[in-house]
């Protein structure tokens, strides 16, 4: 726990310190604060560029995978010189490169049912920035357990969804499924092409709303499920309620 920023941190999050939203006071909890980026492609990227600017003090990166060329047409968090090495490592070097203020953990493995407890338990709040299902899913059920808030993202050739999970106010990720979909009809993404810019946009959304939480400011997409279709450049809301019979969140 930190007390004070330095002068340098007094400079850097300027523009910060003019919001009376955030001020010294917000600065210094984020300062404090932990995410953990739970995938460090298309979106962890740019959400871990804004969190990591943003002064977020402790970051988590998981991922199992190593960059690979075809990674950089939208994981802007990698470069050319990065192609082979872990994306966590990667990844570190990138955020270290922007804010050496900030401390950063390598997870270079994928989240398990064995892992997770651990992980999730130790971070203030979570972003699903994965691309399957069974992920999205173990990230949901150790969020609600533990009571940390899950944002959510996924994109979809030009189509991209946020959201905010937080159990304890509303409904979980696995309230949207009544039924889960036969893994059989869920389009394999690396088979799916993808507009550089849409993870862009969705990875940017989750890191604000990431920072709205750490702070306790303004109001979560809890309960509200935004979809862009980035094509015709249009955001669409959907109402999300809790199913009472929910197999994660029901009591
Ligand atoms: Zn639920």
């Amino acid at each position: 726990m930190t007390n004070d920023l330095s002068e340098s941190e007094k400079i850097r999050y300027q523009k910060h310190l003019l919001l009376p939203e955030v001020g010294e006071a917000g600065q210094l909890r984020l300062k404090n604060s932990s995410v953990l980026l739970v995938g460090v492609g298309g979106l962890g990227s740019p959400a871990a560029l804004y969190l990591a600017a943003a002064g977020v003090g402790h970051i988590g990166l998981l991922d199992g995978d190593k960059v690979e060329l075809s990674n950089l047409q939208r994981q802007v968090l990698h470069a050319v010189a990065a192609i082979g090495q872990q994306k966590v490592a990667s990844g570190e070097h990138a955020l270290h490169a922007l804010n050496p203020e900030i401390r950063i953990t390598q997870y270079p493995f994928r989240l398990s049912d064995e892992n997770a407890a651990e992980l999730i338990g130790s971070y203030d709040v979570i972003l699903d920035c994965t691309d399957n299902l069974a992920t999205r899913l173990v990230i949901n059920r150790f969020c609600v357990q533990l009571h940390r808030p899950m944002v959510h993202g996924a994109v979809y050739r030009f189509e991209g969804q946020a959201a905010v999970f937080d159990a304890d106010r509303g409904p979980c990720y696995q309230c949207l499924f009544p039924q889960l979909p036969d893994e059989k009809v869920i389009p394999d993404p690396a088979k799916n092409g993808l507009l550089a810019t849409t993870p862009g946009i969705i990875g940017t959304i989750m890191a604000a709303e990431t920072l709205k939480l750490l702070l306790g400011i303004g109001s979560s997409l809890a309960g509200r499920l935004l979809v862009l279709d980035s094509l015709s450049m249009h955001f669409q809301e959907l109402r999300l309620v809790r199913n009472k019979k929910c197999p994660v969140c029901a009591k």
